[in-house]
């Protein structure tokens, strides 16, 4: 398969930019080439700078999209890139129709959320796209001996595409341990997405993110967050130093 893309360094991490996202993964699902998909943000690029774990899992996924608002003004105006921003959500929205309307019946399975959200979540996908195939659906919190139930069910059905929805670090470096049980798939790592087609939250009305400013609405609708969310004023300070002392394009 052609690379089709670009690749950027921020702050040391690699963001792939390319016109056509969705059409790359169906290639990828086409061909049985397993991929792991991050959806970057400023607050994964500060943890990655303190989790050199999460770092090296991040520079080994095939695809990292840029997600974030700092992330995609980073790439604009640090690097003078014309790049839209990609939220993982819409990623995976638009992944889940393309399967339903070519009714590949790939097998799709949902990882993650509080006990109910994935089942209801995939309740909600069927509603909107009736021709995907959702095989499988389970809750992100459970003891040991439900986690290798979950595993052995993985296993043996073989889903084509996973998301996985434990938030950050925890969903990224559950897929770099397991996604050797199914090779070929599509793996992506989908924070809070489940609790939105779930109903349990709500996005941002869409002129908030269309002017970076999802992040405002996050905070407003949890407000503990904030603590978190001092990695974004870190980033941008970061972002300069580490501009400004090396540059950023990898290929
Ligand atoms: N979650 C989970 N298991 C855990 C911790 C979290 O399934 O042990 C889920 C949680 O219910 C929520 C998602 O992970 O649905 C995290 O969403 P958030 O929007 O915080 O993700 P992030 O901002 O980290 O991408």
């Amino acid at each position: 398969m052609s690379k089709r893309y670009q690749a950027f360094s921020v702050l040391g991490i690699p963001v792939h930019v390319m016109a056509n996202y969705p059409g790359w993964l169906l290639e990828c699902l086409q061909q049985g080439r397993g991929t792991h998909v991050v959806t970057l943000n400023a607050e994964m690029t500060m943890q990655a700078e303190r989790n050199s774990v999460l770092a090296k899992v991040i520079q080994d996924a095939e695809l990292v999209i840029p997600d974030g608002a700092g992330v995609v003004l980073y790439l604009r105006l640090l690097l003078w890139q014309k790049v839209q921003r990609c939220p993982g959500i819409e990623l995976a929205e638009t992944l889940l129709r393309e399967l339903g309307q070519q009714h590949t019946s790939a097998k799709v399975f949902f990882y993650g959320g509080a006990p109910g959200v994935a089942a209801k979540a995939a309740e909600f996908c069927h509603r909107q796209i009736p021709g995907l195939n959702i095989a499988g659906t389970h809750s992100g919190y459970h003891c040991k001996e439900e986690e290798e139930r979950l595993l052995a069910t993985l296993s043996q059905l073989q889903p084509q595409v996973i998301f996985v929805g434990l938030g950050v670090p925890r969903q990224e470096l559950w897929i770099a341990q397991h996604r050797y049980l199914c090779p070929h798939a599509i793996w992506i790592g989908v924070g809070g997405s489940f609790d939105i087609w779930s109903g349990t939250k709500t996005r941002a009305p869409a002129w908030l993110g269309n002017n970076n400013l999802e992040w405002l609405y996050r905070l407003y609708q949890e407000p503990w967050r904030w603590r978190r969310m001092l990695a974004l004023p870190e980033f941008v300070f970061k972002a300069f130093i580490y501009h400004f002392t090396a540059r950023g394009a990898i290929s």
